[in-house]
């Protein structure tokens, strides 16, 4: 038997960021693993689609050069796309980071074990390695085991119908896709595969795109789609996934109530991602559920002592960023030290075209909560960068949510190209309190697209330069 002092299950950003610390902190640290270490995120989630996306935004700037180009670059020919060899470049970035992270873990002396571990009670665990069985006991345990894609009935996985991973690793651009749900992996994937060259459908339940984002923040998003040709199938549902003679239909009833059928190459089911709570005898360590989520504290502690739980597992945001930030936190309180998990703003990415970020609240999460704002916005198409970029025409934006009173920054949110990089300024500028006055009191380098953010805080204020 192997006995330590702190158990970590699953290897992803929660799991893996939980035993680099504990271990550095000097507690002896067991991480059990089934597949490979970066768990979703590395593997088959954020880094791989992200590539993806990179790959997919190159070729279709190659395409838009074609012929006289509008930017004074043109080609001859169209370029072409071997997704093949775009799936092993993502893969070799992959491989590169997981790699990094087994490295990361050596060097803080954590002893990772391949296998799948099932609890036999809170403490104790068994896996299943190459070399045997090990069983494995812990005064703590940390609970990171993450998620798995949703299903639909009358839809399960398999053939055409596929999940993100399965889309992350096709060899060829699937000449039609039918993407079922509208929310962060639908639009991301099929983004890319237009830009790649599908012809894409997306069939959303709800009645916009992106139905947990504010409207104008997706506007920009939904007139690319539209421009770009992907058919939107909105307040519809897709019924079944019929096959005959090799090819595959989604039968779709339209928000009309009409039944179409569309003919796909591949169905992309993106309609949410499940807890994994599942098969690995979470029954005998008697911890109490939230909903289909592990309940925890302020302190990611679950109802069984000892037993923490973070990332996925335990409810909304389902991010990467988050599930890390729980894990380092859990390995400190372990450690000894005062921790609580009370971020001010958890900031979110969707890397759509163009991309959108939100931080803290937006203007009707705050004035729900009765409190007078000022709301002011700054486009990017003022802004110097933005066009040098031929990033100022998409309609995009930067949008300060401040408090009326005493002008405390609640929220920030952007659409725009690459407004990805910006995410982080605006979180500091939460987390720290800003007030309106400190961004306006802040020189932003120029020309970037930081400015924009500057510029709202100064229209905040009533005095915009460049507006
Ligand atoms: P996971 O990363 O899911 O890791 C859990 C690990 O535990 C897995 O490796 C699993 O094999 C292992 N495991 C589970 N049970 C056991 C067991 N019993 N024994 C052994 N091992 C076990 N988030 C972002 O913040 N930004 C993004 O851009 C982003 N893009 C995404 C794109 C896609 C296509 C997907 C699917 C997700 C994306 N996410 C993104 C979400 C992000 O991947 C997750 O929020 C994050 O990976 C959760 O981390 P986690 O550590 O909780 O769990
Ligand atoms: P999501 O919750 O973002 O979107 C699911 C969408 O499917 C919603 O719009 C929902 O209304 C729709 N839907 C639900 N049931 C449906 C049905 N029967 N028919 C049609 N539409 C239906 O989920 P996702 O896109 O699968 O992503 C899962 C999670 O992964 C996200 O919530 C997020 O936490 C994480 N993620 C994050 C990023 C990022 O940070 N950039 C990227 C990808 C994934």
């Amino acid at each position: 038997m192997i006995r330590t002092k702190v158990l970590v299950v699953g290897g992803g950003p929660g799991g893996y960021v939980a035993a680099i610390r504990a271990g550095q902190l000097g507690l002896e640290t067991v991480l059990v693993e089934a597949d490979r270490l970066g768990g979703t995120c590395l593997v088959r989630g954020c880094i791989p689609s992200k590539a993806l996306i990179h790959a997919a935004g190159k070729f279709d700037d190659m395409r838009g050069c074609v012929g006289d180009g509008t930017i004074g670059i043109a080609l001859r020919e169209a370029p072409t796309i071997d997704l093949n060899r775009t799936v092993l470049w993502k893969e070799g970035i992959v491989d590169r980071l997981t790699g990094g992270v087994g490295v990361l873990l050596r060097k803080a002396k954590v002893r990772v074990i391949e296998g799948w571990a099932t609890f036999c009670d809170a403490k104790t665990c068994t896996v299943r390695t190459r070399e045997g069985v090990e069983v494995i006991r812990a005064e703590h345990v940390i609970l990171a085991n993450g998620s798995t894609p949703a299903s639909l009935p009358g839809l399960a996985f398999g053939g055409p119908v596929i999940s993100s991973t399965e889309a992350l690793m096709l060899a060829r651009v699937p000449d039609r896709l039918v993407v079922v749900g509208a929310g962060y992996i639908g639009l991301e994937l099929g983004t890319a595969f237009r830009k790649l060259g599908s012809e894409v459908t997306v069939v959303e339940a709800r009645e916009r795109i992106l139905p947990n984002w504010d409207e104008p923040l997706t506007n920009p998003v939904r007139r690319w789609l539209e421009r770009a040709g992907v058919m939107l199938h909105l307040g519809a549902a897709v019924e079944m996934v019929e096959l005959s003679e090799g090819a595959a239909a989604a039968r779709v009833r339209t928000r009309d109530g009409v039944t179409v059928s569309l003919a796909a190459d591949q169905v992309l089911v993106t309609v949410g991602r499940r807890p994994l709570t599942n098969g690995w005898g979470m029954e005998a360590m008697a911890i109490d559920m939230a909903g289909p989520f592990v309940r925890i504290d302020d302190r990611c502690r679950t109802s069984m002592r000892d037993v923490w739980a973070i990332g996925d597992l335990v409810g909304e945001p389902m991010l990467a960023h988050k599930a890390s930030a729980q894990g380092e936190m859990v390995a400190e309180l372990i450690g000894g030290a005062r921790r609580r998990f009370d971020p001010m703003a958890i900031p979110a990415v969707c890397f759509t075209d163009p991309e959108i970020v939100s931080v803290g609240l937006g203007p009707e999460d705050a004035g729900s909560a009765g409190t007078d704002l000022i709301v002011s916005q700054f486009p990017f198409a003022a802004n110097g960068r933005a066009l040098s970029m031929a990033a100022g025409d998409d309609g995009g934006f930067v949008r300060v949510v401040a408090r009326a009173d005493d002008h405390r920054v609640l929220g920030i949110q952007a659409v725009g190209t690459h407004v990805s990089e910006l995410v982080g300024e605006f979180t500091l500028a939460i987390e720290m309190g800003a007030l309106l006055e400190d961004v306006a009191g802040t020189i932003h380098a120029h020309p970037t697209l930081t400015e924009a953010f500057h510029e709202a805080s100064m229209r905040g204020l009533g005095r915009a330069i460049h507006i």
